[in-house]
């Protein structure tokens, strides 16, 4: 508790506060944090006011992964759930989120057997436990849980499971930062704190190299934030772009190794991947490697996937809202048709959503989710 206290001293927040408005030239500047995690600490702390008042406007970037997960994967994932003899698992926050015509919550209270985990292994547990079931783990996420798939698999083989298949919608933080970049006036990124204790803040140097825009990693609480817009204006100021890490106490520059070739050895990038809001981007998602397609729930269900869904609700924004174009509040039904005890979109779906997260803190509605 002594740590986190000092990550939220208020003397030390005035100080940041103090040397960000020394340092900031006094243009608008537009900073983009990738993480739903980092939106949600921003609005909670009223951070987004503290520095909008400075000229220092906070974009909310694609990584919060239930929100860009595109409706035929959900789609998808009804149909293999409807399947006989089939137990469908996925985290609790993919639940909710609408598909074109149901969401994996309405279909379990038609009977479906659609189990929520919080562990990917969960669902090694309950093909163990029904070895006359097929159990579909529904994997999600960007790099940070990735390895926890890997993991599973791993485990799998070593135990020789066979009743146990994986929907893989594995998506990589950088090709969802590129696509954004090039639409959006972004002068700089806070970089992720949990996918950049796997990738490790070297992945991010090429994009630099590229786009020559900062990238600081940073970490989830207000002195964390404080301290990576810091590093970022100082770095605006003396013209420079670079990858530094703000959050050292849990990324490195190498990232996680182990995790790393975890993720190598089961998976490779797809194609393209379609993204809610922001459309298909090339080698921006993970496949199951052919060797592994054992346990591939698209080869094992290919005859019923469904690869085509419907458009979003015409009033949603959130698409331009993951692309930094717009703020929640200027969503024509947000806190009124669409809430999060009844989603209208992916945004407003996640605990990571920017939408969750505007509805929560900045607002003030008491929200049970
Ligand atoms: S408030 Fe709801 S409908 Fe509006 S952009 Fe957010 S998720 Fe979409």
């Amino acid at each position: 508790m002594e740590f986190l206290k000092n990550l939220r001293d208020p003397l030390l927040v005035k100080k940041l506060l103090k040397a960000i408005e020394r340092t900031h030239t006094g243009k608008t500047v537009k900073i983009m944090e990738v993480c739903g995690g980092h939106t949600h600490a921003i609005v909670r702390y009223g951070l987004n006011k503290l520095l909008g008042e400075l000229g220092i406007e906070f974009l909310h970037g694609p990584g919060c992964p239930v929100c860009v997960m595109p409706k035929e994967r959900i789609d998808q994932a009804i149909a293999i759930a409807r399947q006989p003899g089939v137990i469908l698992t996925t985290y609790g926050d993919m639940m909710r989120v609408p598909g074109s015509s149901s969401s994996l919550i309405k279909e379990r209270s038609l009977g479906r057997d659609i189990r929520m985990v919080y562990s990917p292994l969960e669902s090694l547990e309950i093909a163990k436990q029904n070895p006359e079931k097929l159990v579909v783990f529904f994997a999600i996420g960007f790099e940070t849980t990735t390895p926890m798939t890997a993991g599973l698999l791993e485990l799998a083989i070593k135990e020789g499971i066979k009743n146990l298949l994986v929907h893989v919608n594995h998506v990589l933080v950088l090709p969802a930062m590129e696509a954004v970049i090039k639409e959006s006036e972004i002068k700089a990124f806070i970089g992720p704190g949990h996918v950049s204790a796997i990738i490790g803040g070297k992945a991010y140097k090429p994009f630099v190299e590229k786009y020559k825009v900062p990238v600081v990693i940073s970490g989830f609480e207000p002195v964390d934030i404080l301290e990576s817009v810091l590093l970022i204006l100082r770095q605006l100021k003396e013209g420079r772009a670079e990858v530094e890490i703000q959050y050292s106490r849990a990324v490195n520059w190498e990232g996680n190794i182990k995790a790393q070739e975890l993720i190598d050895k089961y998976f490779e990038p797809r194609e393209t991947f379609r993204w809610r809001g922001l459309g298909d981007i090339p080698f921006s998602a993970l496949k199951l490697k052919e060797e592994y397609s054992q346990f591939d729930a698209e080869v094992y269900f290919k005859d019923i996937l469904p690869d085509k869904s419907s458009e979003d609700h015409k009033l949603c924004i959130c698409g331009e809202i993951l692309k930094g174009k717009a703020k929640p509040t200027d969503c024509k039904i947000f806190g009124t048709a669409c809430t999060p005890q009844n989603p209208v979109g992916a945004c407003m779906v996640s605990s990571e959503g920017a939408c969750a997260a505007y509805y929560k803190y900045v607002h003030g509605l008491v929200s049970s989710v």
